[in-house]
């Protein structure tokens, strides 16, 4: 297959700037769906761009929930690499929130019962009026983090600018014809946006410049990474998206257990860079919102709470975001890896608790479990 990002790079090189511009204009055209099409190109650049797909990604699979309105798509990329992208259909909070209830009452011993379906979708329930996709800024990821299943399979490679736009472009695509488009970007699939610096901040400004999307429609996810979040107080050209931070514990020790590329002194880092960002934009809209999956007996406990609110106050307009944790796949596998669910109860404590200190906190239904394309479950598997 052919290395789209690359062969257009080379083919634009000696070409004016704005030829590459009314390009990525077209690429955001539904309408439009080959390089021939593109009407203000010169016909010297239609010849050389003609054999040129439409999409640097290919369908591998194209999964879709049985419990909810979410699609997992699985990507081939021209190198045989593999990535994600969820799109994921919503109702409304109503029904979030009963999906999550009956979802927290599964049996954890059964490995088909942890996938029962949370509440049935009617048809009239998968006309649904809001999408949000996530997508994937690398092929596999380095960090490791225990709890997540793409850092298991290891860190294959960077994605291009191109690579990244398209997975929203392919979203557009698949959504048009039902008279649905794609409101939020959440760059939490595969990957850690912030170890592809370069590609994530064009494909964000290319995004920004040409979509219907505003700053506050896309939200990037990172595990902390500080020379990058450092360089993003300096970037004047890094657009100002949502910020989500998986912070996972507010305890140093236990946070570096379960993210091993947790660096010493980084909580204290974060405080100082939460109110450098606030500093740099005033504005509410930008909060940044923390991310907390609950492990059962790992970072649950009423120590782990306090810290969390100890912590949180310290930095101006957070939102918390309280995550359920999905089953990665196999567990138990071994001691080291298996993680269990807190109890819905103890979730919801916590987060009555933080909206009693102050705090805007919601807890997060995962869609698209039995299809694994939940939080943390991307892995490249097609199972069922
Ligand atoms: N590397 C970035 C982007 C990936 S985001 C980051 O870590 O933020 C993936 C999101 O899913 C993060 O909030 C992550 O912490 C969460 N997650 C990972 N594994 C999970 C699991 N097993 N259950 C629930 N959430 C999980």
């Amino acid at each position: 297959m052919l290395n789209i990002a690359n062969t257009l790079k080379i083919i634009l090189e000696d070409k004016p700037t704005f030829r590459r511009k009314q390009i990525e204009q077209a690429w955001f055209n539904t309408a439009i769906n080959s390089y021939n099409e593109i009407t203000t190109l010169p016909k010297e650049l239609h010849e050389k761009l003609k054999d040129i797909p439409w999409l640097s990604l290919e369908v591998h699979t194209n999964l879709k929930s049985q419990l909810d309105n979410t699609r997992k798509i699985l990507f081939k990329l021209h190198d045989n690499n593999f990535i994600e992208t969820v799109i994921m259909g919503r109702k409304n909070l109503k029904q979030k929130q009963l999906s999550f209830q009956a979802s927290s009452e599964e049996s954890q011993s059964d490995n088909l019962q942890r996938f029962l379906p949370a509440v049935k979708m009617t048809n009239r329930d998968t006309n649904d009026d809001r999408y949000t996709i996530c997508i994937s800024s690398q092929a596999g990821c380095p960090m490791r983090c225990a709890f997540c299943a793409t850092g298991k399979a290891g860190f294959k490679r960077q994605l291009s600018a191109e690579e990244i736009i398209d997975q929203y472009r392919f979203s557009q695509r698949l959504l048009a014809p039902e008279g649905a488009r794609v409101n939020n970007i959440v760059m939490m699939g595969q990957g850690e946006p912030l170890l592809n610096y370069d590609n994530v901040k064009r494909a964000l400004n290319i995004i920004l410049e040409n979509s219907d999307l505003g700053e506050t429609k896309i939200t990037v996810s990172t595990a902390g990474v500080v020379p990058a979040m450092e360089q993003i107080l300096k970037d004047d050209n890094f657009p100002p998206v949502r910020w989500a931070v998986s912070l996972h514990s507010a305890i140093e020790e236990s946070r570096k257990q379960i993210m091993p590329s947790n660096r010493k002194g980084f909580l204290e880092f974060l405080v100082q860079w939460a109110n450098d960002y606030h500093t740099k934009f005033p504005s509410r809209t930008h909060f940044i919102g923390l991310e907390y999956i609950m492990l059962g007996g790992v970072n649950d406990n009423e120590h782990h709470l306090q810290a969390l609110i100890k912590l949180a106050r310290r930095m101006p307009h957070i939102r918390i975001n309280l995550i359920p944790y999905n089953y990665i796949g196999d567990e138990p596998v071994d001691n080291v890896n298996y993680f269990a669910r807190t109890p819905h109860e103890q979730i919801e404590h916590w987060h009555t608790e933080l909206m009693n200190a102050g705090f805007t906190s919601t807890i997060r239904y995962s869609q698209g479990q039995d299809i694994m394309a939940a939080c943390g479950q991307l892995q490249n598997t097609i199972k069922i």
